[in-house]
Order: C-alpha cells, then structure tokens, then sequence
C-alpha cells in the first residue's frame, strides 16, 4: 500500500483510535507533544489540505471541531492547538490535523511560533495584495 496513515486507516498497522466515521480516523499521534495528541485524518488518501476534495471539507473539520472539544474536555485542558503541516514539516504525506491538548504556561508557545515582522506598512501591503490576487482565482 505504501502509505503508513492508510494502512492505519484499514487496520492494518495498530494505532489507538479515539474516533471514526465513514469520512475520518483519528488516533493518538505515536510521538506526542503533549499526552491526548491527536490525528485526524481522511480514510481517502489525500497528500494535502488543497488536494481534499471539497465534499470532505465539511465532515472532516467538523470532526476536528469534535475532537478539540473532547480533548479539552477529556484532559481537562485550557485549550487546544489544532494544525496541519502541508508539504513542508509534513512527515506522513497523507492529509491529518492535529489535534494537541494546551494548558496555559505549558512551555510551546515561543517555540513553535517564532514571530517575525514586517520591514514596513508598505511591505505588508505587497504581500497581503501577492495573496488576495492569488485567493481569487
Ligand atoms: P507531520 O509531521 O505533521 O506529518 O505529522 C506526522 C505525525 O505522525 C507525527 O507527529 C508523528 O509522531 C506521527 N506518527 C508517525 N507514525 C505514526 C504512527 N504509526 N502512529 C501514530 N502516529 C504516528
């Protein structure tokens, strides 16, 4: 098969899985960054965000909206940080949210989210229009 997610997907490959319908599979990510880490994915093989087709758009995020609800609820976390790698940082090419459980001071906030700022108003101006051209068509 070749696909280490849709080998999960089938029961193939062992995982443990907190939820599943016919659109999706979530289970606990196997290298957690905080316990209750959770993977959300398509059972369709689709390498990205952009390659999902548009009728999984709805039952998938709608899962994802479900499961930061139960994660929080079930790890009595102050909330949750939800992400998709898409190509770059993304080690499993099949599409998958995750779902990771946040506590307030739990130490990931400057290390995940290094920030940068613009060089001018200008400048933010050129890369907001690059953007919303490309966001038309
Ligand atoms: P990403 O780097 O965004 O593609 O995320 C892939 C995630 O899959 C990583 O957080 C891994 O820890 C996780 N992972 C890899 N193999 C498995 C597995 N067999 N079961 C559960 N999670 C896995």
């Amino acid at each position: 098969m070749g696909c280490l997610f849709c080998e999960i997907v089938v029961g193939a490959r062992p995982a443990h899985r907190v939820f599943e319908d016919a659109a999706c599979v979530a289970f606990l990510d196997v290298r957690p960054v905080f316990l209750g880490h959770v993977l959300l994915l398509p059972r369709a093989h689709h390498e990205t965000l952009i390659d999902l087709p548009g009728d999984l758009l709805v039952p998938l995020f709608t899962t994802a909206q479900r499961l930061a609800r139960a994660v929080e609820t079930a790890l009595l976390a102050d909330g949750t940080f939800v992400a998709i790698n898409n190509k770059v940082s993304q080690s499993v090419p099949h599409l998958h949210v995750h779902v990771v459980p946040r506590k307030k001071k739990d130490g990931l906030r400057g290390f995940f989210w290094p920030r940068q700022t613009y060089a001018s108003e200008e400048d933010a101006a050129k890369v907001a229009s690059l953007i919303r051209d490309a966001a038309r068509s």
